[in-house]
Protein backbone atom coordinates (compact mmCIF):
# COMPACT_ATOMS: atom_id res chain seq x y z
CA UNK A 1 0.00 0.00 0.00
CA UNK A 2 3.35 2.37 0.56
CA UNK A 3 2.38 4.96 -2.11
CA UNK A 4 4.63 7.98 -1.96
CA UNK A 5 7.07 7.41 0.49
CA UNK A 6 7.11 8.88 4.29
CA UNK A 7 4.68 10.79 5.57
CA UNK A 8 5.93 10.48 9.32
CA UNK A 9 9.68 10.95 10.57
CA UNK A 10 10.42 11.12 14.01
CA UNK A 11 14.59 11.18 14.33
CA UNK A 12 16.88 11.13 17.19
CA UNK A 13 14.14 12.18 19.37
CA UNK A 14 14.33 12.34 23.36
CA UNK A 15 11.63 13.13 26.23
CA UNK A 16 13.07 13.17 30.01
CA UNK A 17 10.41 13.58 32.34
CA UNK A 18 12.34 14.75 35.91
CA UNK A 19 15.64 12.93 34.28
CA UNK A 20 14.16 10.00 33.38
CA UNK A 21 14.28 9.27 29.77
CA UNK A 22 10.73 8.38 28.52
CA UNK A 23 11.90 8.94 24.83
CA UNK A 24 15.85 7.90 24.14
CA UNK A 25 16.93 8.58 21.14
CA UNK A 26 13.71 7.18 18.86
CA UNK A 27 13.60 6.98 15.24
CA UNK A 28 10.78 5.75 13.47
CA UNK A 29 9.63 6.34 9.46
CA UNK A 30 5.67 5.27 9.03
CA UNK A 31 5.19 5.11 5.22
CA UNK A 32 2.55 6.95 3.70
CA UNK A 33 -0.79 4.54 3.54
CA UNK A 34 1.01 2.02 6.12
CA UNK A 35 -0.50 0.17 8.76
CA UNK A 36 1.85 0.09 11.39
CA UNK A 37 1.44 -1.82 15.22
CA UNK A 38 3.66 -0.58 17.67
CA UNK A 39 4.03 -2.91 20.56
CA UNK A 40 6.09 -2.82 23.81
CA UNK A 41 5.49 -3.38 27.14
CA UNK A 42 4.09 -0.87 29.73
CA UNK A 43 6.29 1.81 30.13
CA UNK A 44 7.98 1.21 26.82
CA UNK A 45 7.33 5.02 25.97
CA UNK A 46 4.29 4.39 23.41
CA UNK A 47 1.39 6.86 24.78
CA UNK A 48 4.79 9.41 25.29
CA UNK A 49 5.24 8.91 21.22
CA UNK A 50 1.92 9.51 20.46
CA UNK A 51 1.91 12.45 22.79
CA UNK A 52 5.24 13.91 20.53
CA UNK A 53 3.23 13.50 17.52
CA UNK A 54 0.57 15.36 18.29
CA UNK A 55 2.21 18.36 19.59
CA UNK A 56 0.82 17.81 23.22
CA UNK A 57 4.79 16.70 24.38
CA UNK A 58 7.10 18.68 23.64
CA UNK A 59 10.75 16.68 23.07
CA UNK A 60 13.93 17.38 24.39
CA UNK A 61 15.99 16.84 21.58
CA UNK A 62 15.37 15.82 17.97
CA UNK A 63 12.76 16.36 14.87
CA UNK A 64 9.53 15.38 14.08
CA UNK A 65 8.05 15.59 10.56
CA UNK A 66 4.99 15.09 9.02
CA UNK A 67 5.11 14.65 4.88
CA UNK A 68 8.34 16.44 3.75
CA UNK A 69 7.16 20.00 4.66
CA UNK A 70 5.68 20.04 7.99
CA UNK A 71 8.28 20.36 10.81
CA UNK A 72 5.88 19.18 13.74
CA UNK A 73 8.05 20.64 16.31
CA UNK A 74 7.66 24.44 15.36
CA UNK A 75 3.21 23.82 15.70
CA UNK A 76 1.16 23.59 18.50
CA UNK A 77 -1.17 21.03 18.63
CA UNK A 78 -4.55 22.94 16.94
CA UNK A 79 -1.98 23.54 13.88
CA UNK A 80 -0.56 19.70 13.86
CA UNK A 81 -4.66 18.08 13.59
CA UNK A 82 -5.17 20.39 11.19
CA UNK A 83 -2.59 18.52 8.97
CA UNK A 84 -4.86 15.68 9.26
CA UNK A 85 -3.63 13.96 11.73
CA UNK A 86 -6.50 12.08 14.25
CA UNK A 87 -6.12 10.36 17.48
CA UNK A 88 -8.42 7.82 18.94
CA UNK A 89 -7.61 7.24 22.45
CA UNK A 90 -8.60 4.25 24.09
CA UNK A 91 -12.10 4.83 25.91
CA UNK A 92 -14.61 5.84 23.28
CA UNK A 93 -16.03 9.67 23.74
CA UNK A 94 -19.17 9.74 21.47
CA UNK A 95 -22.36 11.99 22.20
CA UNK A 96 -24.48 9.63 23.66
CA UNK A 97 -28.22 11.49 23.50
CA UNK A 98 -27.20 12.31 19.95
CA UNK A 99 -27.72 9.69 16.47
CA UNK A 100 -25.26 8.19 14.93
CA UNK A 101 -25.66 10.58 12.11
CA UNK A 102 -25.79 13.47 14.35
CA UNK A 103 -22.17 12.34 15.89
CA UNK A 104 -20.66 12.34 12.64
CA UNK A 105 -21.96 15.48 11.41
CA UNK A 106 -20.92 17.13 14.47
CA UNK A 107 -17.31 15.68 13.78
CA UNK A 108 -17.61 17.22 10.30
CA UNK A 109 -18.38 20.36 12.12
CA UNK A 110 -15.08 20.34 13.64
CA UNK A 111 -13.63 20.09 10.47
CA UNK A 112 -12.59 24.23 10.55
CA UNK A 113 -11.67 23.20 6.12
CA UNK A 114 -15.40 22.81 5.78
CA UNK A 115 -16.76 25.21 8.20
CA UNK A 116 -17.12 28.13 5.17
CA UNK A 117 -19.39 26.00 3.25
CA UNK A 118 -21.15 24.89 6.52
CA UNK A 119 -24.10 26.92 5.66
CA UNK A 120 -24.56 24.40 3.13
CA UNK A 121 -24.68 22.01 6.06
CA UNK A 122 -26.39 18.70 4.28
CA UNK A 123 -25.34 19.91 0.74
CA UNK A 124 -24.33 17.11 -1.38
CA UNK A 125 -20.19 16.58 -0.36
CA UNK A 126 -21.25 16.90 3.47
CA UNK A 127 -23.58 14.25 3.35
CA UNK A 128 -21.64 11.76 0.87
CA UNK A 129 -18.70 11.76 3.21
CA UNK A 130 -21.39 10.88 6.05
CA UNK A 131 -22.97 8.26 4.32
CA UNK A 132 -19.54 6.99 3.17
CA UNK A 133 -18.32 7.38 6.77
CA UNK A 134 -21.73 5.32 8.27
CA UNK A 135 -20.70 2.42 5.68
CA UNK A 136 -17.08 2.16 6.36
CA UNK A 137 -17.72 1.78 9.95
CA UNK A 138 -20.68 -0.52 9.52
CA UNK A 139 -23.37 1.90 11.55
CA UNK A 140 -25.35 2.48 8.44
CA UNK A 141 -28.26 0.84 9.81
CA UNK A 142 -28.28 2.27 13.02
CA UNK A 143 -27.68 5.69 12.11
CA UNK A 144 -30.83 7.58 13.33
CA UNK A 145 -30.62 5.59 16.96
CA UNK A 146 -28.42 6.89 20.00
CA UNK A 147 -25.31 6.45 20.62
CA UNK A 148 -26.19 5.79 23.88
CA UNK A 149 -27.65 2.56 23.05
CA UNK A 150 -24.57 1.27 20.65
CA UNK A 151 -22.33 -1.30 22.32
CA UNK A 152 -18.77 -1.33 23.46
CA UNK A 153 -17.33 -1.71 19.97
CA UNK A 154 -19.91 -0.07 18.16
CA UNK A 155 -18.96 3.29 19.94
CA UNK A 156 -15.06 2.44 19.11
CA UNK A 157 -16.13 2.22 15.64
CA UNK A 158 -18.86 5.29 15.26
CA UNK A 159 -15.45 7.27 16.88
CA UNK A 160 -12.76 6.50 14.46
CA UNK A 161 -16.15 7.82 12.10
CA UNK A 162 -15.75 10.59 13.71
CA UNK A 163 -11.97 10.91 13.09
CA UNK A 164 -12.58 10.00 9.40
CA UNK A 165 -14.86 12.94 9.28
CA UNK A 166 -11.84 15.29 9.10
CA UNK A 167 -10.37 13.31 6.03
CA UNK A 168 -7.31 12.70 8.04
CA UNK A 169 -3.51 11.64 6.07
CA UNK A 170 -2.47 9.91 9.82
CA UNK A 171 -5.05 8.24 12.37
CA UNK A 172 -3.26 7.44 15.36
CA UNK A 173 -4.90 4.79 17.37
CA UNK A 174 -4.42 3.28 20.69
CA UNK A 175 -5.46 0.24 22.10
CA UNK A 176 -8.66 -0.10 19.85
CA UNK A 177 -9.65 -3.60 20.85
CA UNK A 178 -9.62 -3.38 24.68
CA UNK A 179 -12.96 -4.49 26.11
CA UNK A 180 -14.14 -5.92 22.89
CA UNK A 181 -15.99 -9.28 21.82
CA UNK A 182 -13.61 -11.44 19.24
CA UNK A 183 -16.09 -10.37 16.55
CA UNK A 184 -16.04 -7.12 17.54
CA UNK A 185 -12.04 -7.46 17.33
CA UNK A 186 -12.53 -9.13 13.55
CA UNK A 187 -14.99 -6.80 12.10
CA UNK A 188 -12.09 -4.14 14.14
CA UNK A 189 -9.36 -5.48 12.23
CA UNK A 190 -11.36 -5.37 8.70
CA UNK A 191 -11.93 -1.49 9.63
CA UNK A 192 -8.19 -0.59 10.34
CA UNK A 193 -6.96 -2.84 7.68
CA UNK A 194 -9.35 -1.15 5.02
CA UNK A 195 -8.50 2.49 5.70
CA UNK A 196 -5.03 1.75 5.49
CA UNK A 197 -4.14 2.77 1.80
CA UNK A 198 -6.45 5.67 2.17
CA UNK A 199 -4.88 6.95 5.47
CA UNK A 200 -1.85 5.95 7.28
CA UNK A 201 -2.48 4.24 10.19
CA UNK A 202 -0.42 3.64 13.54
CA UNK A 203 -1.70 1.42 16.17
CA UNK A 204 -0.72 1.14 19.57
CA UNK A 205 -1.98 -2.08 20.45
CA UNK A 206 -1.50 -5.07 23.34
CA UNK A 207 -3.61 -8.00 21.87
CA UNK A 208 -1.09 -10.33 20.26
CA UNK A 209 -3.07 -11.73 18.36
CA UNK A 210 -5.08 -8.93 16.58
CA UNK A 211 -1.59 -7.01 16.09
CA UNK A 212 -0.69 -10.71 13.78
CA UNK A 213 -4.09 -10.01 12.38
CA UNK A 214 -3.78 -6.43 10.57
CA UNK A 215 -0.08 -5.49 10.76
CA UNK A 216 2.17 -6.03 8.09
CA UNK A 217 4.82 -4.14 9.92
CA UNK A 218 5.28 -4.31 13.60
CA UNK A 219 7.28 -1.51 15.72
CA UNK A 220 8.63 -2.89 19.16
CA UNK A 221 9.29 -0.32 21.66
CA UNK A 222 11.39 -0.76 24.70
CA UNK A 223 12.78 1.76 27.12
CA UNK A 224 11.94 4.63 24.49
CA UNK A 225 13.75 3.30 21.59
CA UNK A 226 12.83 1.04 18.62
CA UNK A 227 13.79 -2.49 19.96
CA UNK A 228 12.63 -4.41 16.34
CA UNK A 229 10.77 -3.62 12.97
CA UNK A 230 9.43 -6.30 11.04
CA UNK A 231 6.88 -8.83 10.44
CA UNK A 232 5.17 -10.01 13.28
CA UNK A 233 6.99 -13.36 12.55
CA UNK A 234 10.15 -11.56 12.40
CA UNK A 235 9.90 -9.69 15.60
CA UNK A 236 8.37 -12.53 17.78
CA UNK A 237 10.93 -14.33 17.18
CA UNK A 238 13.79 -11.75 17.92
CA UNK A 239 15.36 -12.87 20.79
CA UNK A 240 16.06 -9.56 22.65
CA UNK A 241 11.59 -9.08 22.15
CA UNK A 242 11.67 -12.32 23.64
CA UNK A 243 13.84 -11.37 26.62
CA UNK A 244 11.98 -8.05 27.14
CA UNK A 245 8.83 -10.08 27.45
CA UNK A 246 9.31 -13.00 29.37
CA UNK A 247 11.54 -11.24 31.56
CA UNK A 248 9.15 -8.57 32.63
P1 LIG B 1 3.59 3.20 27.59
O1 LIG B 1 2.49 3.98 26.93
O2 LIG B 1 4.41 2.42 26.62
O3 LIG B 1 3.11 2.35 28.71
P2 LIG B 1 4.44 5.81 28.55
O4 LIG B 1 4.76 6.61 27.35
O5 LIG B 1 3.13 6.04 29.19
O6 LIG B 1 4.63 4.25 28.23
O7 LIG B 1 5.54 6.06 29.65
C1 LIG B 1 6.93 5.90 29.43
C2 LIG B 1 7.67 6.19 30.71
O8 LIG B 1 7.62 7.58 30.98
C3 LIG B 1 7.08 5.49 31.91
O9 LIG B 1 8.16 5.08 32.75
C4 LIG B 1 6.26 6.56 32.58
O10 LIG B 1 6.17 6.35 33.97
C5 LIG B 1 7.03 7.83 32.25
N1 LIG B 1 6.16 8.99 32.11
C6 LIG B 1 5.22 9.18 31.15
N2 LIG B 1 4.63 10.38 31.27
C7 LIG B 1 5.21 10.98 32.35
C8 LIG B 1 5.05 12.25 32.99
N3 LIG B 1 4.17 13.15 32.56
N4 LIG B 1 5.83 12.49 34.09
C9 LIG B 1 6.71 11.60 34.51
N5 LIG B 1 6.93 10.40 33.95
C10 LIG B 1 6.18 10.09 32.88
Amino acid sequence: DVRHGPILYLEDVTVSFDGFKAIDNLNLTIDDGELRCIIGPNGAGKTTMMDIITGKTRPDTGSVWFGSRHDLLAMNEPEIASLGIGRKFQKPTVFEALSVFENLELAMAADKRILPTLTARMSGEIRDRIEEGLTTIGLAELRDRPAGILSHGQKQWLEIGMLLMQRPRLLLVDEPVAGMTEQEMERTAELLTGLAGKQSVVVVEHDMGFVRSIARQVTVLHQGSVLAEGTMDQVSSDPRVIEVYLGA
